[in-house]
């Protein structure tokens, strides 16, 4: 079965095109500046990448665009749309609503509209997203695949906030987590590299990119998450800054005359390891390379950033009663061998954790970087969301249901 997997952002179309026979992709891309002038299209079939560039107005035509490339001869790798056997999406937030990846039908369109105001960046271009396939493509299956879902097993003691309860009932106010597709495949495979299975084993995934969030994983099932209401919440981010006193927020309101937009921006976009570097730098490799040069901003931001990991990471010990794994995985999890060598020297001795220095220094593989005396073991796991996406949508497609039992 051919997969197409699609994560649509506001003015983007991320792609991949999956063989499932093997589950290796095709072909894969991103359209970025869709509705703004000069959009982009970046293709890559095997190792050959090409980039055009044209004006494009809206989901719908980006999509039809993609299939076009898809189907041509230079940069495709199908011959005929036909051979595209199911579509899979990413859907930021599914809400209570929404525990497992579903097919996609009329009624599941409302629901995840239903959820748009808890996620009003992220679920409407979703949408356009589903609706743009379903024009392009109507005979076509289509699934859903959510970030909050695998999340949904937390317990209220995880999931309640310490605010008047009215604000769960009226607003659905709770913690959902996010990355959530990723934290699942980052326990599974940990759980199949350990050959060991998920359900005896309590392993706490970290997934540290740009956006970062840290999972407790018992017995199979996510028991916490950093991330909470929104992504804003837990550790120190490119650009977010996590956890904080709330009051702070109401007091810089305050001081600086904030309107509710102006502190959003201001904790989303210019807080986090930009706002630790004066507005410098998000981007952690410009960070570690001058906090191993021993400058004092960076190295001050990159330490806070590494104690937060550690302390979610000693929450998550407590949460669980202890820990068999912990991987790392993401932009940062996965490159950078002295963000792991800080957190796991520093602070993870009492788990009995032994680093293997020579193994920690690989980059984006799968490995286990404890040496063999280690108690708890540590590896580093390359997430894959789109393989998750398409292995949902294959097995509901093929088993022809209507939800998957994820859990
Ligand atoms: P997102 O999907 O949230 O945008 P990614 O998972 O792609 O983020 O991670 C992006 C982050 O990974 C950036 O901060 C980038 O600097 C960091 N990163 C990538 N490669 C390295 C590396 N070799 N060393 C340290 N950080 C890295």
């Amino acid at each position: 079965m051919r997969v197409l997997v699609i994560n649509c952002g506001s003015s983007s179309i991320k792609y991949q095109l999956l063989d499932m026979t093997d589950e290796k992709p095709l072909a894969k891309g991103l359209l970025e500046r869709i509705g703004i002038e000069g959009s982009k299209l970046s293709h890559k079939k095997g190792d050959e990448k090409f980039t055009f560039e044209r004006n494009v107005s809206d989901h719908t035509q980006g999509l039809s665009w993609i299939i076009s490339i898809l189907t041509s001869e230079k940069e495709g790798v199908i011959e005929d749309v036909s051979e595209i056997q199911a579509v899979g999406h990413r859907v930021v937030h599914g809400g209570e609503l929404f525990a497992s990846s579903v097919l996609i039908d009329d009624r599941v369109v409302k629901e995840i509209e239903a959820n748009s105001f808890l996620a009003p960046l992220h679920n409407p271009p979703n949408i356009e997203g589903i609706l743009a396939a379903k024009k392009l493509l109507p005979e076509i299956p289509q699934v859903g695949v959510f970030d909050t879902a695998f999340h949904q097993s937390m317990e209220e003691k995880a999931y309640l906030y310490a605010i008047p309860r009215k604000y769960y009932k009226q607003y659905k106010v709770r913690r959902y987590g996010f990355h959530g597709t990723s934290h699942r495949y980052v326990a599974a495979r940990t759980a199949q590299l350990m050959g060991r299975p998920m359900k005896e084993l309590k392993i706490i995934t970290t997934h540290i990119g740009n956006g970062a969030s840290i999972a407790a994983v018992k017995y199979g099932l996510s028991v916490d998450t950093s991330m909470g209401f929104t992504p804003l919440e837990g550790l120190v981010m490119g650009t977010r800054s996590g956890d904080l006193d709330p009051a702070i927020v109401l007091f810089l309101q305050e001081q600086e005359g904030l309107s509710i937009r102006e502190a959003n921006n201001l904790l989303n976009k210019k807080s986090g390891m930009l706002g630790l570097t004066d507005g410098k730098f998000s981007d952690l490799r410009d960070i570690e390379e001058r906090a191993i040069e021993g400058e004092s901003l960076c190295l001050r931001a990159h330490d806070i950033y590494e104690y937060r990991i550690a302390k979610y990471i000693g929450a998550y010990v407590a949460a669980m009663n202890g820990v068999d794994a912990i991987s790392f995985t993401a932009g940062v999890g996965e490159n950078s061998p002295y963000l792991r060598k800080n957190v796991v020297s520093k602070y993870l001795g009492y788990l009995g954790i032994e680093l293997d220095e020579e193994k920690n220094k690989l980059r984006g593989r799968e490995v286990f970087v404890n040496t063999p005396e280690s108690r708890t073991a540590v590896l580093v796991v390359p997430t894959n969301e789109e393989l998750v996406i398409a292995r949902d949508t294959k097995e509901i497609v093929e088993q022809g249901i209507r939800e998957l039992n994820m859990f």
